[in-house]
């Protein structure tokens, strides 16, 4: 294939959404609003510029599609998602946006006519930040988002999902109904470009990563250890009901755990991030009688995360009878983890060791649309970009380079011959 991806458009397309997405700290690009609007109406413009079709779904997702020799055979599709946390990175998302156009843009200067229609995938909604709900653009395509979700107000505006679409010409109507405009039955496959969000390939050789799967979760995002305030240098220690000393003890059990689990090979990361007794009634002199705190477990295996929900029934248990407090670790939340396509992955490791560009294997942390695709049944794989400070937020800082490495490993996976699919999960 004599082809070589747009990468001066790709280029010129991110200093666009830069400049056009500065909110004076960082970048923002508000879903359903005029922030991932005005990228949406970018990537159109430049996707009608070279020819592509273009449309949109009830959700507004944007397709752009380069047409194939057989546009009956099933499609390849890519892309990612245009909206950013507030006060993001110009790059989570996007980067998987303009490493599929710039592909497309590729072929379509050389001529090159794929063996089916390739699609890059605008995906809209998919930061929670701003409607707490996720993956809203991708389970919509499926004709899967709850129709609840479409009365959730937008956090900052107030005003719900349904007037936020309306607003932008899109139909809630067609959403709540159910219908899809994705088939997974007619995806040949999806890959999906984005940036790292940790710090695993900027401590490696290699530019590139080849995703795994990607981990699902259980959450418990306010969890309460409640024990008794008490004089601190009055309340000798059996008669204590500390319930920072619980936290501790629940918080280095849970680690332990983790680190046993490790070693019998589980794929597992457990985070406390908020951690915190009464402001209003704790003090130095007091034994603390609350803490409250959030416990998110993420793993690749859903087996492995039953197993931490027991250890961490089991280790509350314990650590509530030792100290004598009382834990209520709250309501739950959950994800299912998702299994990227090995036939898939195999398949584009192959092209990029002939392209002599190491690709990395590993687990994703963190959701992506790409894993409501996998979910659906389609063949998914994801591709990550090097990139330094994580993700969310200004300092994002992906270097152009691994984005061409990257682009190039994608341009060989989407080239990848299309088999009829049967028996979509
Ligand atoms: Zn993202």
């Amino acid at each position: 294939m004599k082809t070589e991806p747009a990468f001066d458009l790709a280029r010129d397309l991110f200093d666009k959404l830069a400049t056009q997405s500065f909110d004076g700290v960082g970048i923002t690009r508000d879903t359903y609003g005029p922030g991932e609007q005005a990228a949406h109406d970018l990537v159109r413009a430049e996707a009608q510029r070279i020819g592509l079709e273009v449309t949109t779904d009830a959700a507004l997702n944007l397709y752009a599609a380069l047409p194939g020799q057989d546009r009956t055979a099933p499609k390849v599709l890519v892309g990612s998602h245009l909206d950013s946390v507030p006060r993001g990175g110009n790059f989570d998302g996007a980067a998987g946006v303009l490493s599929g156009l710039a592909v497309l843009a590729g072929w379509r200067k050389a001529g090159f006519v794929p063996s089916a229609d390739t699609v890059l995938v605008a995906i809209r909604a998919e930061e929670s930040a701003w409607f707490p709900v996720s993956y809203i653009g991708s389970k919509a395509a499926f004709g899967r988002l709850d129709a609840a979700a479409l009365q959730v107000c937008r956090r900052d505006t107030g005003r719900s999902l349904a007037n936020h679409l309306l607003e932008f010409g899109g139909h809630p109507e067609v959403i709540k109904s159910g219908v899809a405009a994705l088939d997974p039955a007619r995806i040949a496959r999806f890959v999906e470009v984005h940036i790292e969000q940790g710090p695993v390939l900027m401590g490696s050789e290699q530019a590139v990563g080849l995703v795994s799967s990607i981990r699902g979760s259980f959450r418990y995002r306010s969890a309460t250890i409640s024990g008794a305030y008490a004089h601190s240098g009055a309340t000798p220690r059996e008669l204590r009901r500390d319930a920072a000393l619980a936290a501790a003890r629940l918080i280095t059990e849970m680690d332990d755990i983790w680190s046993r689990r490790a070693e019998e090979g589980h794929d597992l990361v457990i985070t406390f991030g908020r951690l915190s007794t009464d402001p209003d009634e704790a003090d130095f002199s007091k034994v603390a009688g609350r803490v409250d705190l959030s416990i998110d477990v993420r793993s690749a295996h859903a087996t492995t995360l039953n197993l931490i929900e027991t250890d961490l029934q089991d280790i509350a248990d314990r650590v509530a009878k030792k100290g004598g407090v009382t834990i209520d670790l709250g309501t739950k939340t959950a994800s299912t983890p998702a299994q990227m396509d090995p036939a898939l992955i195999e398949a584009i490791r192959a092209e990029s060791k002939s392209l002599g560009i190491p690709v990395r294997s590993m687990p994703c942390g963190a959701g992506h649309d790409a894993s409501v695709f996998a979910h659906e049944g389609v063949p998914t794989a994801m591709l990550f970009i090097r990139n330094r400070n994580g993700s969310h937020n200004p300092r994002e800082e992906m270097e152009f380079d691994d984005f061409m490495e990257a682009t190039r490993v994608l341009e060989r996976g989407l080239a990848l011959p299309v088999t009829n699919r049967k028996d979509p999960r």
